[in-house]
């Protein structure tokens, strides 16, 4: 059996802090029976979620809402805020040089990227992805940019064109003639040969298609022969 403590006996927590984490930290202890005080440094409570009233308006700053895994949490939630809940499903985005992005992100936000930064984002991506291959080769490497593709957009025609999309802009920045080219073109013939096996409709493939091989032929200039898209 559980005993609940007097507070006689028990000496106050001292909790720093009425953000989230504090407040029901001190709210937990004070059920168990555990005297408590809370010392916050702001002029209001609620840390990074909390509220302030300006000029007769309410501003919310952070978030003032919760998106639960944990079942203990939810639970708890639920106890506390009892019939004042309001569920809704999550739509979130951010705001980010001039354009929405989905959060958490989705590949398709990569083509909404300034050019110049999505071209870095993909070279982040490649060279953290790389790290869980055993060595740091061109077949790697390849397999890497077809791993991406793959996963991300072999069933989802908006996000595979994205992704084609995206390789074009890369191919925009490489130098002519870099060597780097043959490796986007080699993942582009397995992209487009993972959305042959995996997308649905043949209409959709057709689109895939069409778009590799408008990527391919420009990486055939830029690499000095646009014979070379052709060849394959
Ligand atoms: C824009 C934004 C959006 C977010 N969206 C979400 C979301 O949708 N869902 C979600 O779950 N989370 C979200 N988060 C994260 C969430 O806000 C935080 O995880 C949560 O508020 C952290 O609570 P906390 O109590 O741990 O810390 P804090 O909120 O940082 O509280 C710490 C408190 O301690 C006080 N303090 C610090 N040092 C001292 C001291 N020495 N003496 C006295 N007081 C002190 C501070 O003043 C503060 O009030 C978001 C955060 C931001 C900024």
């Amino acid at each position: 059996m559980r005993t609940v403590p007097s507070q006689h006996s028990v000496k106050p927590v001292v909790v720093v802090g009425a953000g989230v984490a504090g407040l029901v930290s001190a709210h937990l202890l004070l059920e168990a029976g555990v005297p408590v005080v809370v010392v916050e440094r702001q002029p209001e409570i609620g840390g990074l979620a909390k509220s302030f009233v300006y000029d007769g308006f309410v501003f919310d700053c952070g978030p003032h809402r919760f998106h639960v895994e944990n079942p203990n949490v939810k639970r708890y939630l639920e106890r506390v805020l009892a019939d004042r809940a309001t569920y809704f499903p999550r739509r979130s985005e951010v705001y980010f040089e001039g354009s929405y992005y989905n959060w958490p992100l989705h590949p398709k936000n990569l083509l909404q990227l300034p050019k110049d930064l999505a071209v870095r984002s993909l070279g982040d991506l490649a060279f953290g992805g790389l790290k869980k291959y055993t060595s740091d080769t061109f077949e790697d490497y390849v397999r890497f940019v077809s791993d991406v593709l793959g996963r991300y957009g072999a069933s989802d025609v908006s996000v595979m064109l994205a992704l084609v999309s995206l390789v074009r802009n890369c191919v925009e920045v490489l130098p002519p003639g870099s060597p780097r080219l043959a490796i986007l073109d080699e993942a582009a013939v397995v992209a487009l040969a993972d959305a042959e096996r995996a997308i649905p409709r043949t209409s959709d493939v057709e689109r895939v298609r069409i778009a590799v091989t408008s990527l391919r032929r420009t990486i055939g200039v830029r690499q000095g022969s646009s014979a070379q898209a052709g060849r394959r």
